[in-house]
């Protein structure tokens, strides 16, 4: 018995929700916003009505400067699931932003390898369109 290698299917996109629309619409202008909220002065990720600090609903959105340090990382070398599988070696990171929030991304670079990515290193947001409705943003080193 043969077996056949099938084409991937689509990498599963997120669906924005009322909460997230403008976080997607300006990922797809290609900038970063974050939700903060005004009764702690805290910015945090994902974006929510409700600060996860202090459960204030006085909140609104700051734009995030796109900078920050690896806060951790992982090399994949083979896909979890079929979408994935042409994807490898990809990057999986958890962003540290300059603005105080942890934010889980990927880090995009040539041929990754160990060596040449460390915890704390400075990474900067680029932005990836995966079609109408989503813009990623994803990392590379700055
Ligand atoms: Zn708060």
């Amino acid at each position: 018995m043969t077996q056949q290698q099938q084409p991937s299917p689509p990498i599963p996109a997120p669906g924005p929700q009322p909460e997230s629309d403008f976080y997607w619409e300006k990922c797809k202008e290609e900038e970063l916003w974050l939700r903060h909220c005004k009764a702690c002065d805290t910015s945090y990720f994902y974006p929510r009505d409700i600060c996860p600090e202090c459960f204030s609903r006085d909140t609104d959105w700051v734009q995030s400067s796109g900078k920050g340090t690896i806060h951790t990382f992982s090399i994949v070398h083979r896909g979890p699931t079929p979408p994935f599988r042409d994807k490898v070696p990809y990057v999986p990171v958890i962003v540290e932003l300059a603005e105080g929030p942890r934010m889980p991304s990927n880090l995009v670079i040539e041929n990754p390898e160990p060596e040449k990515i460390k915890i704390g290193m400075a990474v900067e947001v680029v932005f990836e369109k995966l079609d109408e409705n989503v813009t990623l943003p994803k990392f590379r080193l700055a």
